[in-house]
C-alpha cells in the first residue's frame, strides 16, 4: 500500500523557524513564513507588528 496523500492537493506554507526578534516591540519570533534576509534581520517585524504597519498605512490621514 502506497497510499501517500499527504503531500497532495495543495500548498502548504512553509514556516522557517528561528531565533529573531522584532524590531519594534522587541518580542520574539521564532517562525516567519518566509525567509529572512540575514541583512535585513535587525529590521524584521513579529506578527503583531506587521499587521500594525499594514493598518496604519490604510488609515492614511
Ligand atoms: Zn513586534
Amino acid at each position: 500500500m502506497a497510499y501517500n496523500d499527504q503531500n497532495r492537493g495543495g500548498f502548504q506554507r512553509q514556516m522557517f523557524k528561528g531565533d529573531w526578534k522584532c524590531s519594534k516591540c522587541g518580542a520574539a519570533i521564532t517562525e516567519l513564513p518566509f525567509e529572512p534576509d540575514p541583512s535585513r534581520l535587525d529590521q524584521l517585524l513579529c506578527r503583531d507588528c506587521h499587521r500594525e504597519k499594514r493598518m496604519s498605512r490604510r488609515d492614511y490621514r
